[in-house]
């Protein structure tokens, strides 16, 4: 029972114009401020300013030779491959460096399994009556874009505390060949800030399936960003795709977005070699190298994965405090209501929050109303649909703290104000 319920009518609408009066003043401060995608804030991006300079005129070769200004190089620089192998725990002959957005990996290998079939293909997706991939909701809404786009139907499968509802992934994939593919954020999660546990990774890694060609895309953008110095393990799914005697199952993208600079970082990409081998052979048709230079910078700047925990570890001292100063003022508006509840996540960029059913989208449109914009309603789920309209992504990275807490106090304000007004509803008042 929510704290609103307990209230007498005559209660209820003095709260409430208590709470109009409160939204007023914000409407009066004319704020402009915008929470709605996780960007890294200007103090982390001038964390990796190191990279803008740390190559000379004559420091441009790769360890094998390898003129970085050149062309050439498709797959990456040998130096390159070893620090990535370090960060996603694969070997380097494992591995692939991209160009700077591991989304665009993402999009290119779907794109080419619908245009020509993955190795293990019967024939290319695009010409079956019907390609579906399942999507752990609340997800990320640009992988739930790139399945839009390109004509992939998807099927929500709901999260638990520890990774998706496998009871259900495993039904699905054992029955229908037509699922090609299921969309992992396995560690820090977007936006739940999740981890999954040891149990989901060997399940997905051992789980029979219908389609010979599926595939498990596994993306682990949040891999080092933690919040604490007691982060959660991921057990290393290529392994156990390995031990479970299905190697090419899984594709573990990465990137460096939010480690070194957002728009120029390193995306990579970790298979089995046959994967690999595969995806270097049609690269090599799109391009003829990426940017090499920038693989060295980074190799460079970070040195090995022990350079990049310390790295991580300042934008950390950056952001948990914008973290905790969220999290904080959703206990003190809200705490104790029943009116929403929230992730307390322990890395990764997201706070999700779960509002009374049937009122996120009201609630954001509200925020926005007052000048504060938010992730849309219903982004975190398949088609913007979130069938109970009670999720909210909040993206608390970019705006500085005093910001922040404009910004917080006018959203858990606007919870308030619209749980009250459906309260009001209810009662016809
Ligand atoms: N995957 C996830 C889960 C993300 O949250 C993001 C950034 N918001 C990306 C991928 C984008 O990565 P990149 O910048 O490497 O394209």
């Amino acid at each position: 029972m929510t704290e609103l319920e307990k209230m007498n009518d005559q209660m209820l609408q003095e709260h409430y114009s208590a709470l109009v009066h409160r939204y007023e003043e914000f409407q009066a401060q004319k704020l402009k401020l915008n929470m709605s995608r996780g960007i890294p804030s200007l103090d982390q991006l001038n964390l990796a300013s190191g990279l803008l300079d740390c190559l000379t005129q004559t420091d441009y070769k790769a360890a094998d030779g390898t003129d970085c200004r050149n062309y050439g190089g498709v797959d990456g620089i040998p130096e390159a491959k070893q620090l990535f192998s370090q960060v996603l725990e694969a070997s380097p002959n494992e591995i692939i460096i991209g160009g700077n957005s591991s989304l665009s990996l993402m999009y290119d290998l779907i794109a080419r399994a619908m245009l020509l079939g993955l190795p293990d293909s019967e024939t290319p997706w695009v010409k079956l009556p019907q390609v579906k991939f399942l999507c752990p909701s609340p997800g990320y809404d640009r992988h739930f874009a790139i399945c839009e786009h390109l004509g992939i139907e998807m099927i929500p499968i709901n999260y638990q505390h520890d990774g998706p509802d496998m009871t259900q992934v495993e039904q699905l994939v054992a029955a229908d060949s037509s699922i090609k593919g299921i969309w992992c954020v396995p560690k820090h999660s977007n936006p739940t800030g999740i981890t999954y546990s040891d149990a989901v990774v060997k399940r997905l890694a051992a789980m029979p399936v219908k389609a010979p060609d599926f595939r498990i895309f596994w993306d682990n953008a949040y891999t080092v960003h933690h919040l604490t110095d007691t982060p959660p393990r991921l057990l290393n799914i290529l392994d156990e795709c390995k031990q479970a005697g299905n190697p090419d199952r899984v594709l573990v993208f990465g990137s460096t977005s939010k480690v070194s600079f957002a728009g120029s970082g390193i995306a990579v990409l970790a298979s089995s070699e046959t994967n690999i081998s595969w995806f270097k052979k049609h690269l090599s048709i799109q391009t003829i190298g990426p940017d090499k230079l920038n693989q060295l910078r980074h190799v460079r700047f970070f040195n090995d994965l022990a350079g990049i925990e310390a790295h991580m570890r300042k934008h950390a001292a950056i952001i948990k405090p914008k973290f905790d100063l969220a999290i904080a003022i959703m206990e003190t508006e809200l705490g104790g209501q029943n009116l929403a509840s929230w992730s307390k996540p322990q890395g990764g960029y997201f706070i999700s929050v779960n509002t009374l059913p049937g009122c996120a989208k009201k609630i954001v449109a509200k925020t926005a109303a007052a000048g504060v914009v938010l992730t849309p309603a219903g982004a975190t789920f398949p088609y913007g649909k979130d069938p109970k309209d009670n999720n909210i992504r909040l993206a608390p990275t970019f705006p500085p703290l005093a910001e922040l807490k404009q910004a917080m106090e006018l959203f858990t304000l606007c919870i308030q104000l619209i749980s009250v007004e459906q309260e009001l509803e209810k009662r016809a008042l």
